[in-house]
Formats: C-alpha cells, structure tokens, sequence
C-alpha cells in the first residue's frame, strides 16, 4: 500500500517511513508527489491540526494521505508548548530548534526536577481512497533536563529524558528512538485500525 505524507518536515518524513516500511506501507513525500504547499495549522488539537492537514492534502490527490501533528506538553507549563511546539520562540529556519529548546529551557529555569515531567504526543489522522478517515494517538513520556544532551533527532529531543532510559531522545540512536516514539506508538495504533477499516 502507498501512501502520501502530508508533511515538508524531512525528520518526521524518515521516522514515519521507517516505521510504516516494516507493515509493506510505503511514504511517497509532498515533494515526489510534486505538491509545494504549507498548509495552516489553525486547529486547537493536535488531533484537529493532523485532520486539518490531511484533508486539505487529500483534496489535491488519489492516493490516501497520511499525516501527523506533534508536540511537546511540560505538566509545569499547563501543557505547554502545546500544538504551538513548533513555533514555541516564534524563531524560523535554522535556529528555530535551538530557539525553542532555549526558551523551554528559560521558562523551567525555577522548576526542580521532580516538577519537570513531560511528555511527547503525536496524533496520526489519515483519510483514505474511500474516504475514510483515521485518528491515533501516541505518547512517550519523560523529563525535561537542564542541558542538550544528543545528537540525533529534531525539535526537543536533545532535552527530554526518557522515561525509564535516563538519556535524552537524542542521545537513542534513530531506530532506539523508533521503537519508543510517541509517534511509533500512534502509528502502532494508526496501523490497528487500518486493518479493521481496510479488512
Ligand atoms: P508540527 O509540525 O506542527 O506537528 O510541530 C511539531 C513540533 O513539535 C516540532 O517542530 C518539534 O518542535 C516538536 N516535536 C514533534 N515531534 C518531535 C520529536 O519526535 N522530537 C522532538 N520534537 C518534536
């Protein structure tokens, strides 16, 4: 089965095909598709976002598409940065990771350790040939550190620490990290209820 990822994030792009390779679904990306379009995130959830993004993708395509939308959620902040993670420090470009991962860094400054649980979420929504559409949620759960520790990964992963592992996401190795990922485990759950929809 093939589908179309409704993302121009290239780390997510790796980490769902990766994933999906291992069930024989494979990522035909926006760009090989020839689609240059950002769609708006104007939703409230990560679950209205990832809708709101595959929907408008399905309208310009046959095949299904596939999407996620994903953030980080500190308990400390009320659950920010939220479904704006990606624009946390408002920076763009190259240093809007560093700029954000600052920021989180900032806002805790006060926190003690104990007080710095966080978690990842990701939610999968698809809408298929027939039109159908699917929503899965995933999480993996940690702690917010004082430093970036790691070189692998994107976005916060040099400052979580796993839940259970005491290292950060981005000191896991790519396929360590695939195997735990909040967004592994929405595709996990994306992956459960294709086969009930597709038979
Ligand atoms: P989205 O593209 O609107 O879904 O925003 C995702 C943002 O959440 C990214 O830019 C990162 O800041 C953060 N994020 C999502 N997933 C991850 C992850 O696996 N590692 C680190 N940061 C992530």
């Amino acid at each position: 089965m093939r589908m179309l990822a409704a993302t121009n994030n290239k780390h997510k792009l790796e980490e769902i095909s990766a994933i999906l390779k291992e069930l024989d679904i494979e990522i035909i990306s926006l760009q090989q598709a020839g689609i240059d379009i950002e769609v708006e995130e104007t939703g409230e959830t990560f679950t209205e976002n990832a809708l709101i993004k595959a929907r408008e993708i399905a309208k310009l395509t046959d095949m299904a598409v596939i999407s996620d939308d994903s953030g980080l959620e500190v308990f400390a902040l009320k659950g920010d940065p939220g479904v704006k993670s990606a624009r946390y420090s408002g920076a763009e470009g190259d240093l809007k990771d560093k700029k954000n991962n600052e920021k989180l860094l900032k806002n805790l400054e006060h926190i003690p350790f104990e007080e710095r649980g966080a978690r990842f979420c990701s939610v999968i929504a698809a809408v298929l040939t027939n039109g159908k559409n699917i929503t899965a949620e995933g999480y993996v759960y940690g702690k917010i550190g004082y430093e970036e520790k790691g070189s692998h990964g994107f976005g916060y992963d040099p400052l979580f620490i796993v839940e259970g592992y005491d290292i950060t996401m981005a000191e896991l190795s790519p396929e360590e990290k695939n195997k735990i990922s909040h967004r592994a485990n929405a595709l996990q759950n994306f992956v459960q209820q294709l086969k009930t929809v597709i038979g």
